[in-house]
């Protein structure tokens, strides 16, 4: 299809970054690009679209599965074709000798891929990150002097359509509850992280997260684990104060250092094993250990990731708005001692109990927002009624994206009342943003200017 892309016509369901992205490239391939979209301006409306006047159809990730639109066009004889699988045949055409290293799981994926960045680029090769943060795989293919290796974060969307690209080695972090309602059921989304085992040759995975051990018991490649604990001959582990490797050693009765576990910031259990995931994809290319410990000691994860926003009284108050699914936040919760919780949003399908019960010795107090604050409100009366809560309806005449930030200043005064030495004040929603707030960084940013204007300005 990338050969042969010249006067056919193409419609690209989703005016997103990726359908933006295909859009261009199509076009710049002298392709003819309709790009349809009921929500964004920058497409048309579904509704009226004949599909016999196309030659094939590029489906967005996060597209609906039910959309007439798709059902029709995946019952028809019409390719359905998708952004990962058009920059592998672009690659396969204009960069045959580049490499693909992937990471997928249902957290950690955005800061494992940039730490995999910043280690091949540590050691002088020329790498990317791209695909599902930052810039899309097909612009990141489409250069004229390529990369050697591109490192792509793949979300459960991008894995549910791509079959034909594959990858030198592959992560996958955890699997936990995330996007149910897009996928089905939880099997289906799990089904969808794990496909990426079949097209990769070597498969790093996370020997302390239960789903992907039992899901890729059955599969036969090599494998090479991860774990917090001791790592046995083939793993990589920690022992001590040390991160230790068993496996990219000439004798594994052996074990080399890859770095300490303080070159990891912050120096909390998630972040460790996504150093370890990003440590054993580098060594799959052969990068040596000394370069993966200078690249970690200078790499800190993005902004609203467990960020600490401000420290006084003795009070600390973190931005982790990024926390959009349970499992993330349970992370979270399990970095602080004492919390006061700020939580909700729209849950995605998500079961809400397991973290309750999990977290409820850290829970101070928990502060609710958003549309779906009923399913954590109760979980904590279920199994947490002795936790104190309180509800913060959506102010009247709150328009999200607007200047008004009165629901967060709310949220921020019920926090100071709860808070005291010692404890954590932690914005961990286990929910997506989108019905309050314009995105994740939004709400954080939000969160953030409502303790500094009520907590780091007064006395
Ligand atoms: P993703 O790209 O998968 O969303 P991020 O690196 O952006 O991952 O982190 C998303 C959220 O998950 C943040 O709140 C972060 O603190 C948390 N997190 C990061 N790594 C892990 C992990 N290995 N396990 C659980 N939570 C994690």
């Amino acid at each position: 299809m990338a050969s042969n892309i010249a006067d056919k016509n193409f419609l690209i369901l989703g005016a997103g970054v990726t359908g933006l992205s295909v859009e261009r490239w199509l076009k710049s391939r002298g392709g003819k690009v309709t790009i349809a979209d009921d929500y964004s301006d920058a497409g048309i409306k579904t509704d009226g679209i004949e599909l016999k006047k196309f030659d094939a159809v590029v489906v967005s990730p996060g597209w609906k599965l039910d959309h007439p639109l798709l059902v029709e066009a995946l019952d028809s004889d019409l390719e359905v074709l998708n952004e990962v699988d058009l920059a592998w045949q672009l690659k396969s055409e204009i960069a045959p000798h580049q490499k693909w290293l992937a990471v997928t799981g249902t957290n950690g994926k955005t800061t494992a891929v940039e730490m995999v960045a910043k280690i091949l680029q540590t050691a002088g090769l020329k790498a990317k990150a791209c695909g599902n943060l930052g810039e899309t795989v097909i612009e990141a293919v489409d250069q004229v002097d390529p990369f050697e290796y591109l490192v792509l974060e793949l979300s459960s969307f991008q894995l549910h359509w791509a079959k034909t690209a594959q990858f030198h080695s592959s992560a996958i972090l955890n699997i936990a509850h995330d996007h149910i309602d897009w996928h089905g059921s939880f099997e289906m989304y799990a089904q969808a992280k794990l496909s990426l085992l079949e097209k990769s040759e070597i498969a790093v995975l996370n020997a302390d997260d239960g789903e992907v051990i039992t899901r890729s018991a059955s599969w036969k490649g090599r494998k090479v684990f991860f774990s917090l604990n001791t790592p046995a001959p083939g793993e990589i582990g920690v022992v001590e104060e040390l991160i230790v490797d068993r496996c990219f050693v000439s004798d594994p009765m052996e074990a080399q250092m890859i770095c300490e576990i303080s070159d990891v910031k912050p120096t909390i259990p998630h972040n460790v094993s996504n150093a370890m995931a990003a440590a054993a994809l580098a060594l799959s290319i052969n990068v040596p250990h000394a370069v993966i410990q200078k690249a970690l000691q200078d790499f800190r994860p993005g902004r609203h990731r467990i960020e600490v926003i401000l420290e006084k009284d003795s009070i600390t108050w973190v931005d982790d708005s990024k926390a959009t699914n349970p499992h993330s936040a349970i992370a979270s919760l399990n970095s602080h001692l004492s919390v006061v919780w700020i939580a909700g949003g729209l849950a995605k399908g998500a079961d809400m109990e397991d973290l309750v019960q999990r977290c409820k010795g850290r829970m101070k107090a928990a502060i609710l927002i958003g549309q779906d604050s009923i399913l954590i409100e109760n979980a904590l009366q279920k199994f947490a009624p002795e936790v104190p809560m309180v509800k913060v309806e959506t102010p009247s005449g709150y328009v999200k994206g607007q200047a008004d930030n009165s629901l967060m200043e709310q949220v921020v005064t019920h926090a100071l009342s709860f808070a005291t030495s010692g404890d954590s004040v932690v914005l961990a929603p286990a929910c997506a943003s989108m019905d309050q707030f314009v995105s994740y960084a939004d709400r954080g940013d939000r969160f953030a200017a409502a303790v500094k204007k009520l907590v780091s300005h007064a006395n």
